[in-house]
């Protein structure tokens, strides 16, 4: 066992995620979202560990040109899109798909001179007002897409939740709503739910859903709600160090930066090798959890770059050198998020270059 931070990768658990989500979404394609390093986990690492998904998804040209360099062969969709014509004969030469969203891109695209026509995703803006053609606009872009040389006919259509983690919140079922309403008429295969609507809105699933966060084995509604996602998740990342000092504090002294906690009792307290510089986040409150020998012990005083301070008590007999775990198995990511005011899709992508990964 590594004895610095590590984030163990468990690859039985991904296939377990993959298979729960299969459950839900039984008669779907599923496009595995692998975007920024397939949060946190490896990029390629994920999707050769995914044989049976349907295609990938990634949000920058440079991931999807990783994954063709890595051997992936299977579709790639660039969920973004392209973001200059100079993105277009790559996109042709290394058959990836690319949602298009805006009319910058329809323009650039239909003047293009590549050699073979591309797949393409039309986003529809249905109500969260980041990305996508507007519904007043949708009838003409397909039509102009159909029209276009550079396209292949099996345009697929899609739109994105912006509410879809709160069941309460009415947006989602007016998003639903207004994308039936708009692609009625069309028999083109469809996309719209994320993790979040995966577990919360079947009706939303159509041909293809596109999960992130629960392959990883994170539920994507813990952070606003007490409901849990009726699939059965896995976390795939344990990140975990080790304690590297163990100090006696009196009541009344000081620990860390700015000295910013004091102790009102007399106690022991571990320094764990891991900070900001490894992605753990620098505004975790006082009382974070963390795990060591099989009980929670509090975070106390500020996250340095390279060190954490937690409180073990008075009468604690853990030595140097015990195992830590910062989140993982035995300490949902969901929890750490919310004492750091953040969700668990930042801690993950945030990991940095030199925690080592490890596969189990
Ligand atoms: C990131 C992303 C997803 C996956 O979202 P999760 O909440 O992680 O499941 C799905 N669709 C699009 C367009 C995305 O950008």
């Amino acid at each position: 066992m590594q004895r610095t931070a590590t984030a163990v990768i468990d690859i039985k658990a991904l296939v377990s995620n993959y298979n729960s989500i299969k459950l839900l979404a039984p008669n779907t394609n599923i496009l595995a979202v692998l975007k920024a390093n397939a949060y946190g986990h490896g990029l390629i690492r994920i999707a050769k560990n995914l044989p049976e998904a349907d295609a990938f998804g990634v949000a920058r040209i440079d991931e999807a040109l990783e994954l063709r360099a890595g051997g992936i062969t299977k579709p790639i969709v660039l969920l973004e899109g392209f973001f200059t014509e100079e993105d277009l004969p790559i996109i042709a030469v290394n058959n990836f798909e690319t949602i298009i969203h805006s009319k910058e891109q329809l323009t650039v695209l239909e003047k293009s001179q590549i050699d073979t026509p591309i797949s393409v995703w039309l986003k529809i803006d249905t109500g969260m007002h980041r990305l996508g053609v507007s519904p007043e606009e949708f009838k003409q872009f397909y039509q102009q897409l159909i029209s276009c040389e550079n396209v292949k006919k099996n345009i697929r259509l899609m739109s994105h939740f912006g509410c879809a983690d709160d069941v309460e919140n009415n947006n989602t079922s007016k998003q639903i709503a207004l994308f039936n309403e708009l692609t009625v008429d069309t028999l083109q295969e469809k996309s719209f739910a994320n993790s979040a609507a995966i577990c919360n809105f079947p009706e939303s699933h159509y041909q293809w859903v596109r999960p992130g966060l629960m392959l990883y084995g994170v539920s994507p509604l813990d952070n606003n709600l007490t409901l849990s996602c009726n699939a059965k998740l896995d976390p795939v990342m344990t990140l975990y160090s080790s304690i590297i000092a163990i100090r006696d504090i009196n009541a009344g002294e000081s620990v860390g930066y700015g000295a910013a906690w004091v102790s009102k009792h007399d106690t022991k307290i571990a320094v764990v090798a891991i900070g900001y510089g490894d992605g753990y986040p620098r505004h975790a409150s006082n009382g974070t959890p963390v795990l060591i020998n099989n009980r929670i012990v509090p975070l106390v005083g500020r996250v340095s770059m390279d060190m954490i301070t937690v409180d073990l008590g008075k009468n604690a007999t853990d030595n140097v050198g015990d195992y830590v775990e910062l989140w993982g198995k035995n300490l949902s990511v969901s929890r750490i998020a919310k004492a750091a005011n953040t969700i668990s899709y930042e801690l993950l992508c945030n990991i940095t270059r030199r925690v080592k990964i490890d596969e189990s």
